[in-house]
């Protein structure tokens, strides 16, 4: 690698860097910052769930309040109703389905009604009893007791023959599920579902069907129910929860492909930067060789041309062969200005061509006539084909003749010992196919493809110690579609390779 391309690479991994870097920094900011919002959303939600319990709670509580003022009045008129006690709670229990169980003690523990207890009842009223304390007696007023499932409320009355006496009820809990807590929940807009969960956490109420519900938190009842809870749940499918992280699932995704755009862009812009400095690299390789196939022939021709001018050459025949050195030399330096000329015309989009119906004999021949003296020079063997009877082929002869000039010129350059070469044409179906095989070095089958690209030079100059422009194969096979034909090339390492120009027939 020379300096220039080692500078190169370094920007290039620096603009990489620069690009990257920001892009990690806004990835790693983007997730924190999702995370963070994910989370105060959940805390938003919970802390919503939880005033929405709260508020549940309170108005459960109010109305619990209200109807047991309402079943205490009444039942202390009906123990003031004259007649007998039996038969007034009776109607009273009969009138008031909320209450499951009636008991009324007076202040010694004795059952006033009913007659008989309830097994089920039996332990609640027990404790009761040992409870409820002498200033409760005195004092009155109304208390909760809890025992297993049991919620009871205890009430000191007055009873019927003036002193006081101890009332305790149970609650029949369809008819408060019903009664209750159903209609106050029902009045509370909220897009979770609220229920009520007794001592065990089964629901005693829900506002919704609680299948597949998520509990989100509970809180407990305070002063009524004591032992129950008020539970928030998340409707399954569609609920905040989820929308949020659908929500955060989104961003992410959308971060994701931001996020691999940036990065084939970068990668994408980095092999661009990286193939125009390897064109930048040929270019100059270009000039280089370029000046230096210039310099060779001008030399020759000027050091014979001096050596003659100055007379000192007497022999004829040394003079003549003086005469063809310069006027070869003169002639490669023509194809070499020739070659840059159309390159430059090609590039340009200037390069004309005048097709017309063509002998492909003579053009092979004139061809071949301008490497005369390096093919007997060098001992090349030289055999050409070309099938008397061959159509006309509609061509530019000039172009065609060019193209076959860099075939024989690089079929001469790249061949090492067996120096042979091989040019032939033939009809092969609706195409003519004119060839040029040698039996030099070869080309890597991986190479083939990228021969033809213009600068493109199979190794370096350095390394393969010919020298040469790379644009001789860009220049053919440009020819070769103008005349909508092709040029391909079969090769092998050491064994040598043809190149065919393949022109449609007519
Ligand atoms: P150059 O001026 O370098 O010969 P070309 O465009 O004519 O440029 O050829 C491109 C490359 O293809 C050459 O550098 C050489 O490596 C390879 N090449 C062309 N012709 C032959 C051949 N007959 N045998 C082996 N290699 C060849």
């Amino acid at each position: 690698m020379t300096r220039a391309s080692d500078i190169r690479a370094r920007l290039s991994l620096m603009a990489l860097l620069a690009i990257a870097v920001p892009a990690a920094i806004v990835a790693v900011l983007g997730w924190v910052s999702l995370r963070h919002w994910q989370a105060s959303a959940e805390l938003l939600f919970r802390e919503q769930a939880r005033d929405m319990a709260a508020m549940a709670v309170d108005k459960i509580e109010m109305t619990l309040r209200e109807t047991e003022n309402d079943l205490i009045a009444e039942l202390e008129s009906a123990l003031e109703a004259p007649g007998s006690l039996a038969t007034a709670l009776d109607a009273f229990l009969a009138a008031h389905p909320l209450i499951r169980r009636l008991y009324l003690f007076d202040r010694r523990g004795e059952l006033l009604y009913p007659a008989t207890r309830d097994g089920a009842d039996a332990a609640i009223f027990a404790s009761l009893l040992a409870e409820v304390s002498q200033g409760f007696w005195e004092r009155g007023g109304r208390r909760e007791l809890t025992g297993g499932d049991q919620i009871a409320l205890a009430a000191i009355l007055r009873g019927p023959d003036g002193h006081a006496v101890l009332a305790a009820f149970t609650w029949n809990v369809e008819v408060l599920s019903e009664a209750i807590l159903s209609r106050t929940v029902r009045t509370l807009e909220a897009p979770t579902i609220l229920a009520v969960l007794d001592a065990r956490d089964r629901p005693i109420f829900s506002k919704e069907s609680l299948d597949g519900a998520d509990r989100i938190l509970s809180v407990p009842f305070r002063e009524r129910l004591a032992t129950w809870r008020l539970a928030v749940y998340q409707p399954p499918g569609d609920s905040p929860r989820l929308a949020v992280r659908r929500q955060v699932m989104l961003f992410m995704g959308a971060f994701g492909v931001l996020l691999a755009v940036i990065a084939a862009g970068t990668v994408l812009t980095w092999r661009l930067t990286r193939r125009e400095a390897e064109m930048a690299q040929l270019k100059s390789d270009f000039v280089a060789n370029v000046s230096h196939d210039l310099k060779t022939p001008l030399s020759v021709i000027r050091m014979f041309g001096e050596t003659l001018e100055m007379g000192r050459v007497t022999d004829e025949a040394r003079r003549q062969e003086y005469y063809a050195v310069i006027a070869r030399e003169s002639e490669r330096l023509s194809r070499l200005i020739e070659n840059v000329l159309d390159f430059a015309r090609i590039e340009g989009g200037r390069r004309t061509y005048a097709i017309v119906p063509t002998a492909v004999e003579p053009v092979i021949r004139d061809a071949l006539a301008a490497f005369g003296h390096p093919l007997a020079s060098q001992g090349f063997k030289l055999d050409v084909r070309v099938p008397p009877d061959l159509p006309e082929v509609p061509m530019d002869g000039e172009a065609i003749g060019q193209a076959l000039s860099n075939l024989i010129d690089n079929a001469i350059k790249y061949s090492a010992e067996r120096k042979s070469i091989v040019v032939e044409a033939r009809v092969a179906g609706l195409e003519v196919a004119i060839s040029v095989a040698d039996s030099g070095v070869g080309i890597p089958r991986d190479e083939q493809g990228r021969i033809f690209e213009k600068f493109y030079r199979v190794g370096r100059s350095e390394t393969q110690g010919r020298r040469g422009r790379g644009v001789g194969l860009a220049l053919v096979r440009h020819i070769a579609e103008a005349h909508r034909g092709r040029i391909a090339v079969e090769s092998a390492p050491g064994e040598g390779s043809r190149f065919t120009l393949w022109l449609p027939a007519r």
